[in-house]
């Protein structure tokens, strides 16, 4: 299988191929499609599966189709992460695939500046990048109103819950229309998780590797 017949074209065919990936790894795959075809998906991959980048590729698809882009303020995709350091290696992975377009993607996690952040969330960024304590801190100032969010991902949900960040994930969740695309990955499927993929995702697809 090749990315192009996962249904990726144009410009992302190109930092694609300048990144190296020559194929789509297995969750790439599967999760690609279905997240173009506007589905919520639950996927149980671990690190080092090529999730990020099934879950990225398709929201900058996504973002770049919205009619009124210049237009609204807050971001349209929120990828919440348990650790900074996974949401710095997103945040990056972003960047680079982002690179053809005119998007900012904020920061939004512990050891940067919140100030900074304030100022690129308010500033207009379209893709926000944190972790749960953070991205409430930042919806508590003022600096980040969740209106606009039409694609909410929740990476390495079961760390986040071993962490204790059940209670931020779900105010998150409750701060976005619920008519969002929905996509959650884990490494494990614990009760608790479980439940979470109950209450917030819609008919979700379900991708093992
Ligand atoms: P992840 O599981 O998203 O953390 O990705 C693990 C590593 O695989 C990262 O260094 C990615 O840059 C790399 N990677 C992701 N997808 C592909 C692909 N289709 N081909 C080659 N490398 C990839």
């Amino acid at each position: 299988q090749t990315f192009e017949q996962c249904g990726l074209d144009g410009a992302l065919m190109g930092v694609i191929k300048k990144a190296g990936y020559q194929k789509p790894t297995p969750i790439q795959a599967q999760a690609i499609p279905a997240a173009l075809a506007g589905r919520d998906i639950l996927g149980i991959a671990k690190t080092g599966s090529g999730k990020t980048a099934a879950f990225v590729l398709p929201m900058l698809v996504h973002i770049m189709d919205q009619p009124e882009l210049e237009k609204g303020e807050g971001p349209i995709g929120i990828i919440v992460a348990p650790t900074r350091e996974l949401s710095e290696q997103i945040h990056k992975e972003t960047r680079r695939f982002s690179k053809p377009y005119n998007l900012r993607i904020c920061a939004a996690f512990g050891g940067l500046s919140k100030y900074d952040q304030f100022k690129d969330l308010k500033a207009g960024a379209e893709v926000a990048v944190c972790t749960p304590g953070r991205m409430i801190d930042l919806i508590k100032m003022k600096a980040c109103t969740c209106k606009r969010v039409t694609y909410l991902v929740f990476d390495e949900a079961d760390r986040m819950f071993d962490m204790g960040f059940e209670p931020q994930v779900r105010s998150i969740m409750g701060q976005v229309r619920p008519d969002r695309q929905t996509l959650l990955f884990s490494a494990t499927l614990p009760n608790k998780v479980d439940r979470l993929v109950q209450d917030a995702l819609t008919s979700p697809v379900r991708v093992t590797v």
